[in-house]
Parts: C-alpha cells; structure tokens; sequence
C-alpha cells in the first residue's frame, strides 16, 4: 500500500469507528438504565476485534506448535485471562482483590497488578507456566505486559465497576487509561512487538511504558508517546497523516473537556459536598490545561505544520522531538503533550485522594471558583470560528466577525464619501469665517460714518437698505 492509500484507509477506519461509537453512544442514552446491555454490547466488539487482531498471531504460533510441542505461550495465557474475565463481566460476578504486591506503584497500577495476578491464579491456562508468571509479576509487577484483547478487557472491568478494592476504587471507571473513547488511542501509541520464547509475535502494552508516562524521568517519554500516536506507531511522520491525525486528536479531547471526567466530576463532587475532596494544585493545573487546549490549539497546528514540514516531507522521531520542543517554547505551550499531562494529573489526584482520604481534607470554597471558570471554558470552542467546525458557537462567531467587518466595511465607505466634502466643508467655513470678520469691520465703519455731523442728514436713505443687506449677508453665512 502507498502512503496516500494507507491515509484513505486509516480515514475510513476511523469513520467507521465513529459511526459505531455514536451508536454505542446513542444505545446509551436511550437505555442509561440498562447499562449491562452496553457492556455486553462493548464486550461482544472486544471478542471481534481481538478474533481480526490475533488471526495472524495464532497461525504463527500454530505453526511454531507443530515444530515445539511446548504447551502454553504467553499470549495463550493471556487468552486465557481473557477470557475468565469476560466471563465475569457476563456473569455479572465481582472481583475481590487484596494487595498481593510489597512495591511502590500508582494506586492504579497497584490495582491493575493485583488484578492480572489474581486473573492467572483463576483463568484455565497451564499451571506450570502460571506460576512462574505469578512469582515474576509479584516480584516486579513492571514486568507484566497485556495483549490488545486483555488490556481492553481489564478496562471494561474498571468501565463496570466490578473490582472491589478500596473505597477509590470506583473513581477508576472514569480514569483516562480505561475510557472507552481513550484505551485504544493509548494502546496504540505504547505498543511494542513480543516475542514469547520464540514462538508467538504478538503486540503488548507494558506495565513499564504505562509507568514512565506516569513518571516522565526523560522527556522523551512523551515525545515518543506523541510521535507513535500521530504517526500510528511508523517510522516517519508525513504532513497528510499529522493534519489528520491531530485533527482527530483535538477531537478526543474536545469531548474530554466537554463531557464528564474524572477531575471534573470531583470538582463538581467537592462544590456540593462543600469542598471535600478539594485540592487547588490539581484544579489549578486543570484549568491551565483546559485554558491552554482551547485559546491556542488551532493557533499551533498553523505553526506546528509550518515548522514541522518548513524542509522536508516526513519528519523521523529526532526531527519531531527537537521541532516539538521549539514550538511548544515558541508558543509557550505544550499542546502535543496535553494527553500525557493528563493521564499524569488524574493519577496524581487519586494518589492525592488514597493519602489524604476524605474528611482530612480543609474547606475551603474557592472550588466555586474553579468550577464557574471550567465551566466558561467549556462552553469556549477550540476552533474558535474556524471554517471547518460547524458548531453553534463557531456559527456565531464567524456571524459577529462577519457583521463586525460589514459595519466596519460601511464605516469606510462612508467615510471615503464624506473625505471630498469635509474638504469643502472646511474652505467654506474658512470663507464664512473671513466675510464674517470683513462684515463686521465694514459695519462698524460705516455706522461710524454715518454718525459723522455732515452725513447724518443723508444717514436715514443709507441707514435702512444697508442694514438690510448686512442682515441678509448675516443669514447666508448660516447656510
Ligand atoms: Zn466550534
């Protein structure tokens, strides 16, 4: 396939996902009351898409079987987990867990360890190969990695609310890793290739690469991040394929800001339960992030196309890293990294809610002011007017922009027909100005005159059509 077919392809696949994720949507809302049904309805896709995904990987493997009569690979096991857990979810069964783990984690991360272990202890695949799994995840839960189909699985899991942990758990159905608008786009960015014992080849996302997002010691992790989510993990980054995938990145999270997420929700939560659960730094660097998506984003992407694609026609993760820094400074912004930021703020709230619990935390009301200020900001399109969103805000925008270059158009038209007039206006008022002075010196003579002796005689046949005249004189002045 050529560049230009794979963009034509990627675009139809991801109409196609829209079209099915409206319909999801829509399933939503006419049946809120039946979530069950939805989550059957996500799981049924799951088992599809893993059915497409996994052809190739179990010929592989099953070709690999007939020359090595080993039994279980890893991505066996992981089927296996798999599936034990849809189960679950169709069963409408819960999970129990208890920290099996002694190592510092993510509170997240702490629980999905814990639950991939208790998956191997109860899923149908090979002891032998289980335990040895089980101990080497105890030991360091870094190690653990997931399959396409079981990371999706375990992000239903969190989705519908079935693990049962601690009283934080159930802030986990909204957390950004398990949405089910973002799972995909982060596994497709942090994937790498496997290969389990020489036998199966099968795409993992690593405990590992979830980790350092989260911990960001070396920029480049999100650099990396970014680059394999815009260039859908390839080696070069062509313009079509940045424009197109921005532009669908700008969407997520436009529908991020503008529906119901786990910062925002406790916002709300901690305005009406007065302040609980309140914390400003996190609010704060919220509304940064919000602020900074809408008021600059379409802004960048005219800079970022500029600088990016200044030179050359595709851009390697070297060239995208340094240009990425040099306009993210430029623009004194970090639009590229704002899904990282992201998932990195929400955990830290919940590290924040796990140490703090919920009664230490002070009242304070300023919440109120967060709130009102997401809200604003909310209501503010990131195309700000642009042609290509045909929102209600945009609409109008572009309505008052274009009636505010219609008046401003006349102003200008009637002040080029009023210029050549003004310029007469002012020689006749300089006229008027000198004839005033010119009458009033005449007048003034010739009453003097007329009150000369030997002229006073004669005055009364002069005095009264000179008057006269002067008065007429007077009143065409004031024309
Ligand atoms: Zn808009």
């Amino acid at each position: 396939m050529n560049p230009l077919q794979k963009i034509y392809l990627q675009a139809l696949i991801n109409q196609s996902h829209q079209e099915s994720s409206q319909q999801v949507k829509q399933e939503e809302y006419s049946q809120k009351e039946n979530v069950q049904y939805l989550q059957k309805q996500q799981l049924l896709q799951i088992i599809q898409q893993c059915q497409t995904q996994h052809q190739p990987t179990q010929q592989v493997s099953q070709y690999f079987k007939q020359s090595n009569s080993k039994s279980s690979t890893l991505i066996e096991v992981q089927n296996s987990v798999t599936s034990y857990f849809q189960k679950i979810i169709l069963q409408k069964q819960t999970i129990n867990l208890t920290n099996v783990l002694e190592v510092q984690l993510p509170y997240f991360m702490i629980i999905m360890s814990n639950l991939i272990i208790y998956g191997l202890e109860n899923c149908q695949a090979d002891k032998e190969i289980v335990a040895d799994l089980v101990s080497s995840y105890k030991d360091n839960p870094l190690k653990i990695s997931m399959s396409y189909s079981l990371f999706q699985t375990v992000a239903l899991l969190f989705r519908s609310e079935v693990i049962i942990y601690d009283q934080s758990t159930k802030y986990l159905s909204n957390f950004l890793l398990f949405r089910d608008d973002f799972c995909d786009i982060f596994f497709k960015a942090l994937y790498s290739y496997k290969i389990s014992q020489g036998q199966a080849v099968s795409q993992q996302i690593g405990f590992t690469q979830i980790h350092q997002m989260i911990k960001k010691q070396q920029d480049e992790v999100w650099t990396t991040f970014t680059f394999n989510m815009l260039s859908q993990q390839q080696q070069q980054l062509t313009k079509d394929q940045f424009l197109l995938q921005f532009n669908k990145y700008t969407q997520s999270l436009n529908t991020f800001f503008t529906k119901s997420n786990l910062i925002m929700d406790l916002v709300a939560q901690s305005v009406k339960q007065t302040a609980k659960l309140h914390n400003d730094q996190i609010f704060q660097e919220y509304l940064l992030i919000m602020g900074s998506f809408k008021a600059t984003t379409q802004e960048f992407l005219k800079k970022a196309t500029q600088v990016f694609y200044e030179e050359t026609q595709e851009l390697d993760l070297l060239q995208f890293s340094s240009n990425t820094i040099k306009v993210h400074k430029q623009m004194n912004c970090q639009i590229l990294f704002i899904l990282p930021m992201l998932l990195q703020l929400e955990s830290q709230y919940l590290e924040h809610i796990i140490k703090n619990g919920f009664s230490e935390m002070q009242l304070k009301n300023s919440s109120n002011y967060y709130l009102k200020m997401i809200e604003k900001l909310k209501s503010k399109c990131v195309y700000n007017g642009e042609e290509e969103c045909n929102c209600k805000k945009c609409q109008c925008i572009r309505r008052n922009r274009n009636s505010a270059k219609e008046s401003q158009k006349k102003k200008r038209e009637a002040l080029e027909k009023i210029g050549p007039l003004q310029d007469e206006f002012n020689k006749l008022q300089k006229k008027v100005k000198h004839l005033e002075t010119e009458n009033q010196y005449m007048t003034t003579l010739i009453l003097e005159v007329f009150k000369h002796p030997s002229v006073e005689k004669i005055a009364s046949q002069f005095l009264e059509p000179l008057t006269k005249i002067i008065a007429d004189s007077e009143s065409m002045e004031e024309c």
